[in-house]
């Protein structure tokens, strides 16, 4: 059952806030809220969505902090009541649509906690998704860092030795590592490129949507924040309060599927059912089963993101130098205009690249 890889981890005391009340906005104001949503999202040029256990309770996988969470009903010495194997569990209605948002160009890349591999099983390709807490129906080998996907569950958490020997090489070599389940136990750090490429689409979006997770695990729960840093929106849809609400431009308290639905009549954009033909787990290709993050998409979205902390610097020290000349001008008022500039465009990475010129504001 998937809440047995809960009981695989190590004790750990600090677990947050649970079981903390829910909240539900009126039909009224989440059709207001969804409007206003599906408004930003065609308005934005890098949209990157940032996931937790609430998108597959409906899936019938228990969340962890919810009123009957794994951690709430553990600290009652209770088990969930609801509670699927992770084989049987499949894409909920949220998870289709995000492949389908992915696929049309409206999302640019989705960070997970999740562990369940039901983005995988979407559908979702490698090159949109960070698993930053790992999934059990990938391993990875300890030595080249291949990643590929299992039918099954692994049988262990905590990024312990499956067993299986690598079968890859290069040049004609075997590699000589051992595959192990990708799960992080509480001690253990984040994959790297995974992290990597959760903060550099964090930093270059300008719109950050974060949908069931209260945000209270950290790093992934802070990575929203870096959109607002450099100056995007974030938009928050959970029933439970979350640790940034109050840095949030707009809360949505829904469930994600009734979410999911509206906001995409809203853009006009059919869910699609679950395709198992597109299921890597159900799939004997070697092609499809290797679940490696490229090494060319980390460095290619490092460069971007240098590329727009340069260029946001350069503006920042030009607006510090308007505001000594001129002491009339408001900061704000140039800082807008130079965000417009800024914003104009196919997407924030590439404006930054190819816009060369600094917007003056209109001054001589
Ligand atoms: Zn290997």
């Amino acid at each position: 059952m998937s809440c047995n890889y809960a009981d695989g981890l190590s004790p750990y005391e600090n677990k947050g806030k649970l079981g903390l009340a829910e909240k539900f906005d009126s039909k009224d104001e989440v059709t207001e809220k969804v409007s206003k949503l599906a408004t930003w999202i065609q308005e934005a040029k890098h949209v990157v969505v940032h996931t937790g256990a609430g998108i597959s309770t409906a899936a019938g996988i228990p969340d962890f902090r919810g009123p009957k969470g794994v951690w709430t009903m553990e600290a009652k010495g209770l088990k969930p009541e609801k509670d699927i194997s992770f084989k049987d569990a499949i894409p909920t209605t949220t998870h289709m649509a995000l492949v389908k948002l992915a696929e049309a160009g409206k999302i640019s890349y989705v960070v997970s906690q999740n562990i369940d591999g039901l983005h995988m099983r979407s559908g979702l390709p490698r090159s949109h998704i960070s698993e930053l807490h790992g999934n059990v129906f990938v391993e990875r080998c300890d030595r080249c860092e291949r990643q590929v996907v299992l039918a099954a569950p692994s049988a262990t958490v905590g990024q312990k030795k499956s067993g299986r020997d690598c079968k890859w090489g290069r040049g004609g070599r075997i590699c000589r590592g051992q595959m192990r389940d990708t799960i992080l136990d509480w001690e253990h750090g984040l994959p790297d490129d995974e992290l990597a490429l959760a903060d550099y689409h964090s930093c270059l979006a300008d719109l950050s949507i974060t949908l069931g997770t209260t945000l209270q695990i950290v790093p992934s729960g802070n990575l929203p924040l870096s959109t607002k840093k450099f100056g995007g929106r974030l938009v928050i849809c959970n029933l439970q309060p979350t640790k940034h609400d109050e840095k949030a431009d707009l809360i949505i308290h829904c469930y994600v599927d009734e979410l999911m639905n509206m906001l995409m009549k809203a853009l006009n954009i059919p869910i699609p059912e679950y395709d198992p033909t597109k299921d890597p787990t159900l799939s004997s290709e070697n092609e499809k089963n290797d679940w490696t993050v490229e090494r060319r998409n980390v460095k290619k979205m490092q460069k971007l993101y240098e590329e727009m902390k340069n260029k946001k610097g350069v503006v920042k020290r030009k607006l510090k130098k308007i505001e000594h000349e001129d002491k009339k001008i408001k900061k704000e008022d140039c800082s807008e205009e130079i965000k417009k500039e800024l914003c104009e465009g196919e997407s924030p990475a590439n404006i930054i690249i190819k816009n060369e010129a600094i917007p003056d504001c209109g001054i001589p």
